[in-house]
Order: C-alpha cells, then sequence, then structure tokens
C-alpha cells in the first residue's frame, strides 16, 4: 500500500521506458509512486503486486474504464492513430488525471517515459507539446528519458531536487539507450517497449469498431465482451459465442439485463451470448442465431435429429429447436473494421 507522501508520480504503463523513468528518479534518491491506468484496453491491476516486488516500485491502479470509454464514443479531438489508438487523447488524459492526484501524495511533479522522436503519432516534438499543454501540465511534467533534451518543467528545477545534468538525452527509435539502463539498473525483467495496448493492435480493433457505430453509447462491459470468443454481426444486433471452456465461462461472468443467451440443451458445445443494444431481437433473428451457434457443436453437427437450444433472457427460458446442418444463408458476419467518424 502506497504511504502518503512521494515527491513524483510516474505514468507506469509496465513497459520498459516508463519503468526507466522511474528507475531515473529513483536512483537520484526521490520517492516515486508509479500510476498504473486501466482500462478494458490496457492494464493490469492483478500484475502490481509481482511488479512492485521485482522493480522495487510503490504502485498504484487507477481505473480510467468510464472515461476511456467516454473518450472513444465522443471522438479524440486529436484523432486516431493507425488502429482505434487515440495517443495523444490517451496521454492528455491520464495526465489530466495525474495531475489531479499530486496534491493527494504532497507530489511536486509529475513524470512519464516518453522518448522523443519514438512513436509517430505522440512523440514527435509538436505532439509532445500539444500533450503538455492540454492536460495542463506544462508546469509539472517532466520527461526524464529525453530530460537533455526538453525544456525542464519550473517545478522540476525549483524542487532542486533532480540533477539534470544526470538525465539521459534519448531521441528516437532506438533502444540502444534504453537497454543499456534496463542493465545499469539491474531490471531483471526487462519488458517490451509500451505496455501493450489493444486499441493499437488490428484484430482487437477490428472486434471494437462496431460497437462505436453500432450501439449508442457503448460501455465498458460492452468493450470486454468484444475481447471475448468469436464475434458477429447483423445489422445492430451482436452474437459471441465461445471457442472453448474458458470463454464459456467468461461469458457467463458478462451476462447482461436483457442478454440472450444461447446453450444446447443435450448436448456439449459453445454458450452463445446476445446483445441487443437499440431494440429487441426479431423472433427470426434469435432462431437464425440459435442454429448459427449449433453449427459450432460437431456433435450437434453430426446426429440426424435437430439439435435443442435452451435461449434465456433474464429469468425466461425457452427451447428452440434447430437444424445445425441445414445450409441456411446467415445474417451472421464477423466484425470489419468499421470507419470511425
Ligand atoms: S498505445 Fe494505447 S495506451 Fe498507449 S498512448 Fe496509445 S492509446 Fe494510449
Amino acid at each position: 500500500m502506497p504511504s502518503n507522501s512521494y515527491h513524483c508520480l510516474a505514468l507506469y504503463s509496465s513497459g520498459l521506458d516508463s519503468l526507466l523513468a522511474c528507475k531515473l528518479m529513483q536512483s537520484q534518491g526521490l520517492r516515486v509512486l508509479g500510476l498504473h491506468f486501466t482500462s478494458p484496453f490496457f492494464g493490469s491491476k492483478e500484475k502490481i503486486p509481482h511488479w512492485e516486488q521485482i522493480h522495487n516500485l510503490d504502485l498504484l491502479p487507477v481505473d480510467i474504464g468510464q472515461e476511456y470509454v467516454d473518450l472513444l464514443t465522443r471522438g479524440p479531438a486529436w484523432g486516431f492513430g493507425k488502429y482505434l489508438n487515440p495517443c495523444i487523447d490517451c496521454k492528455i488524459l491520464m495526465l489530466k488525471k495525474a495531475a489531479a492526484m499530486l496534491p493527494m501524495f504532497e507530489a511536486r511533479f509529475l513524470i512519464s517515459g516518453e522518448v522523443l522522436g519514438q512513436r509517430p503519432m505522440s512523440q514527435r516534438r509538436d505532439a509532445m507539446n500539444i500533450i503538455r499543454r492540454e492536460a495542463g501540465v506544462k508546469e509539472t511534467l517532466l520527461r526524464p528519458l529525453s530530460g537533455r533534451k526538453l525544456s525542464i518543467p519550473p517545478a522540476v528545477s525549483e524542487s532542486n531536487l533532480v540533477d539534470l545534468d544526470r538525465l539521459p538525452a534519448i531521441q528516437g527509435r532506438g533502444r540502444k539507450e534504453q537497454l543499456r539502463l534496463a542493465r545499469e539498473f539491474q531490471i531483471q525483467e526487462v519488458p517490451t517497449p509500451a505496455g501493450g495496448c489493444l486499441l493499437a493492435d488490428p484484430e482487437s480493433s477490428r472486434r471494437f469498431s462496431p460497437l462505436l457505430v453500432h450501439m449508442a453509447p457503448p460501455r465498458v462491459e460492452d468493450f470486454e465482451l468484444a475481447k471475448v470468443g468469436r464475434q458477429y454481426w447483423s445489422g445492430d444486433n451482436w452474437l459471441v459465442i465461445g471457442r472453448n471452456q474458458e470463454d464459456n465461462t467468461r461469458l457467463m461472468e458478462l451476462v447482461q439485463k436483457d442478454d440472450i443467451v444461447f446453450k444446447l440443451a443435450d448436448l456439449p458445445g459453445p454458450l452463445a451470448l446476445g446483445r441487443q443494444p437499440a431494440r429487441k431481437w426479431s423472433r427470426e433473428l434469435i432462431i437464425e442465431a440459435a442454429r448459427f451457434m449449433s453449427t459450432f457443436s460437431t456433435k450437434a453437427q453430426k446426429t440426424k435429429n435437430p439439435a435443442r437450444i435452451k435461449v434465456g433472457v433474464d429469468e425466461q427460458v425457452e427451447i428452440i429447436s434447430v437444424d445445425p446442418a441445414q445450409s441456411a444463408e446467415s445474417s451472421w458476419q464477423e466484425p470489419r473494421m468499421e470507419v470511425i467518424r
């Protein structure tokens, strides 16, 4: 559990750069609290005890899931990156949150692992200036890895806590200097450069993007559901089919009011969950979804008899008989990368 007083707060993604930023400050005797932001797209709260132990850090999880989903729904002011990653707005959001927490921990300034020129969208000099300005942290944000390449914020110089000459002057996409620092700080598990973000991943973005188009508005729970199983859409209607027992268990954990749960009544097979974003599903669509999910059961495919599917909405359950072998045209389509306006 973090103590109440730190010299600085860090944006800690768990990637190497954010870890090195913390280490650079610790090596100068500063007390650092790493803020680990979590959302459906990044962050692993459960790994915090491990990171605290192996890296000798104090870390605090900060859930920004709903604010992040609101940001995506509104549309990021500075646009998306290659996929659904709104990197500039994301950094602004995190830094604003972090800045608001400074007094809580009597901290003097913020640090981040950003490196000048490392990433095309958010770490160009102009983008880094925009982030600093829009987040209102011009006075308080130090980026230690590029410390001797960037202007030093007043809160840092006035604090007299940091020997600025000892800060690195890293610039560009190379990793050599970061790996040298990792050795110098004897980091046992060298993490990947970034902390891993599903919004910068093409497959995850393809899963997420229909939510921004078909749901008004999507919720945190919807993005959690988009991470599970096989995904299908029919217009605004959404069907998720488990691929294995782990998916089926997760689907049951994610069931919400008004969701439709499809389950084979007599045979082993996948579980499916239909979400009703805007309007109730038609009877035909429910039957089509039941038949479609039954085609993923090998046992149901082999039997000559119709498959019986339990279809439940809240407390109400009915049995529908379908023919999994029927070669009917299906309206259920895999998600494609939607154009987000
Ligand atoms: S990659 Fe993801 S977590 Fe990192 S800045 Fe971009 S949107 Fe934010």
